[in-house]
């Protein structure tokens, strides 16, 4: 792809266990280009997780490689639990990235903290993880990912632990937080909707060993937010051509 910041290529993963091999990724291919937000649906064990840590540079492909055409990309991920530290409060948990790679000073302070507020927290900067809402706490968490300014977002199933009601309202607002700020992002997930009512491109990825089994560009009025995407007939026809393709 012309200006991907991402590209995966013909990459396969084996894992070797006492049990014996598994192969969790078969010759897989596709590039995420730079302001992308491409989603990633696939039934639960099929390599998704993989396929993320692959590009986190966690542990390299067996055959194949994921490579980076602009150069290093600086990445953020939020995941299905928060990792919030408990004993720290809002404020203190936001900074904690920056702190951890002695980036913390006063602009990185207060660049976090006028996003926590942009965002909606700017009320909770001095209360502890346990006194917010599951969405509160997940929308925090990415806010500690986005302190950092990476490039390249990846969401690992960010919404699957939260209730229906908080799933929808968050990934209304994670939606305009990723826009808000100008950045790429992968989700991978195994819930069409959220796929449908996020992304620009829909990647099907087949059972394990994933695979890519279709590509289906998502075309939405731009501006359009995931709750008013819902609202669409094209939302149930897109969502439909998913549901069969991973069917079969
Ligand atoms: P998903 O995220 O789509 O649910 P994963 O990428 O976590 O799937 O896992 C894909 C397959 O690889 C599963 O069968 C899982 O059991 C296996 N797997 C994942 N991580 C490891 C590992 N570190 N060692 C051995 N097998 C693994
Ligand atoms: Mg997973």
């Amino acid at each position: 792809m012309e200006g991907a910041l991402l590209s995966v290529e013909n990459v396969s993963v084996y894992y070797h266990t006492p049990q014996g091999e598994t192969e969790a990724v078969r010759d897989l291919s596709f590039s995420v280009g730079k302001g992308e937000f491409v989603a990633v649906v696939g039934p639960s064990g099929c390599g998704k997780t993989t396929v993320l840590s692959l590009i986190m540079g966690l542990h390299p492909p067996s055959l194949g490689e994921v490579r980076f055409p602009q150069g290093p990309c600086p990445m953020g991920y939020m995941l299905q639990r928060d990792n919030l530290l408990e004993w720290r409060t809002l404020e203190k948990n936001a900074v904690l990235g920056l702190e951890v790679r002695h980036k913390l000073n006063n602009a990185t302070r207060e660049r976090t903290v006028a996003l926590l507020e942009k965002y909606g927290l700017g009320d909770f900067l001095f209360h502890y993880p346990s006194q917010l809402s599951g969405g509160m706490r997940q929308k925090a968490a990415l806010i500690r990912t986005l302190a950092l300014n990476p490039e390249l977002l990846l969401l690992d199933e960010p919404f699957s632990a939260l209730d229906y009601q908080t799933r929808l309202t968050l990934a209304d607002e994670v939606f305009s937080i990723i826009h808000g700020e100008g950045k790429t992002a992968l989700l991978v997930t195994h819930d069409i909707g959220e796929a449908v009512s996020m992304a620009d491109r829909v990647l099907v990825f087949t059972d394990r060993p994933a695979t890519l089994r279709r590509e289906i560009a998502l075309n939405f009025p731009k501006g359009m937010t995931p709750l008013q995407r819902r609202e669409e007939p094209a939302f149930q026809e897109y969502f439909a051509a998913i549901w069969k393709e991973l069917g079969r």
